[in-house]
């Protein structure tokens, strides 16, 4: 049996993961086993109504086998996690005899945790005994999709669902059901805070953020040493304390017990797809569409220009259109390898589209070759009179003032390049759920 719950939380408090955790323990106690990992789904990252990074959270429950491994601790007990087996018996008929209490507890705990009184928080909850076909996750990460097809595919599949509100949270549900992580995975350990804490404060020790950083291999995106931020600890009134993010889920609870903050109890490891860029979707620049994600290729045709608020806009162009590139001000540094494009620089741009403007906010930039660029050291020499013409505008030549000789161009040297090829990203703090860290890509390249 698949559950998929979405859009419990806001802004002012409340999280999908936690209220994940909450539930499971208590269909554990009913004396049945967590099949595989919790899921943290991270879905199209462009779509208006997010609360903040479009999670959604899953889960499979039935009769484990194996030997199950402890993946957190919650509401005073050790969650425990069975793998999944090939051969895993049809437990389905089984299940079916919890169906009723499942779904009360369900109803329980969305009614007593979710933010409902919150305009923008309208939950979702799925129940559905076979995974969702692949392809709906792939939608849910790539388009937006209308809450009608959902409600439509959840009714040829049998599904229990229930929505609150507008109900749009059973998108989410369903697109986290539908993943598999089969392509590319990695995990998150979250720990929760005492609830008396909860909105107050964090306390942790960026040096032990730093240790865990530099000691765990295959963790990423903890602590950004550029702009001293310790990545792993959200600043929302949220229940969690920090996330650790890594490729390998045993490490994590390792990594946790280092971490010097202040007290908690409860925490549990998700399987997710965060890291991966599977929001990407190679385009070309004619094809794009507002809310995609993309990866499209071209020749930089306007210089970078820094606008009001520190951000910084260029344009490139393939043989058909052209599009605005914008980085803004979060992304920090990244802003000076984008500020040192010219024109006539081949590159290859991965981000998100916006509306308005219509732009393509950059989250990675490579730059495939830099252009041979001349600028003008002098005027040129008057070969009648031998001093230095005068401009006659810009790009309209020169003329000697003395004897009306012309010429079209200055003294030229080629500019010195201060970016080179390579592939660039924006800084830790500045990264977005779903983008793939390079260390990533370059630790999967092996
Ligand atoms: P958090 O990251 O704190 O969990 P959030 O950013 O996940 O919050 P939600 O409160 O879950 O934000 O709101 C996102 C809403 O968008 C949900 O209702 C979800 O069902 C919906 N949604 C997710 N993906 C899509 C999509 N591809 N098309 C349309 N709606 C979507």
């Amino acid at each position: 049996m698949w559950i998929g719950i979405d859009d419990t939380d806001s802004r002012r408090g409340g999280c999908t993961t936690y209220l994940a955790g909450v539930l499971l323990s208590k269909v554990q106690k009913l004396g049945l086993d967590l099949i595989g990992y919790p899921r943290l789904v991270r879905l199209n990252p462009n779509v208006p109504w997010k609360t903040r990074g479009n999670g959604a959270v899953s889960f499979q429950i039935g009769f484990g086998g194996g030997t199950p491994i402890k993946i957190g601790w919650m509401k005073g007990n050790d969650v425990w996690s069975y793998p999944l087996m090939n051969n895993q018996i049809d437990d389905s008929a089984l299940v079916d005899r919890f169906i009723d209490r499942i779904k009360k507890i369900l109803l329980n705990e969305i009614k007593s945790f979710a933010e409902l009184s919150e305009d923008n928080t309208n939950p979702g909850l799925v129940m559905v005994s076979d995974q969702f076909d692949e392809s709906w996750y792939w939608q849910a990460v790539h388009r937006i999709i209308q809450k009608d097809e959902i409600v439509s595919l959840l009714t040829r599949k049998d599904a229990w669902f229930r929505e609150f509100k507008n109900g749009r949270g059973i998108i989410g549900a369903t697109g986290s059901i539908a993943w598999t992580g089969k392509h590319d995975n990695t995990f998150e350990l979250i720990s929760y805070r005492k609830k008396k804490r909860w909105g107050s404060s964090r306390s942790i020790d960026e040096n032990s953020v730093i240790k865990i950083d530099e000691t765990s291999s295959l963790t990423f995106d903890n602590y950004d040493y550029v702009n001293h931020h310790v990545n792993i600890m959200p600043h929302s009134p949220c229940p969690v304390l920090f996330g650790i993010r890594g490729d390998k889920a045993e490490e994590l609870a390792s990594c946790m017990n280092d971490i010097q903050c202040e007290s908690f109890d409860e925490w549990l490891i998700f399987a997710s797809n965060q890291g991966t860029d599977d929001h990407l979707v190679v385009s070309s620049i004619t094809d794009l569409e507002s809310f995609q994600s993309v990866i499209i290729e071209g020749v930089v045709s306007k210089k970078p220009v820094t606008i009001a608020g520190g951000h910084v806009i260029f344009s490139i162009s393939d043989e058909a259109s052209s599009v605005d590139c914008a980085a803004y001000e979060p992304t920090k540094q990244f802003r000076n390898v984008v500020r040192g494009l010219d024109v006539g620089d081949v590159v290859k741009v991965f981000g998100g589209v916006r509306k308005e403007p219509f732009t393509v906010n950059v989250e990675k930039l490579e730059i495939k070759s830099c252009a041979m660029v001349y600028e003008k050291v002098e005027n040129p020499v008057c070969p009648v009179c031998g001093k230095h013409m005068k401009s006659k505008g810009h790009g309209q030549g020169f003329v000697c003032k003395k004897c009306k000789t012309t010429a079209k161009k200055g003294k030229m040297k080629r500019k010195n390049r201060i970016v080179q090829k390579g592939i660039y990203e924006v800084p830790v703090c500045a990264r977005r759920h779903l983008s793939k860290p390079l260390l990533r890509s370059e630790r999967q390249k092996g």
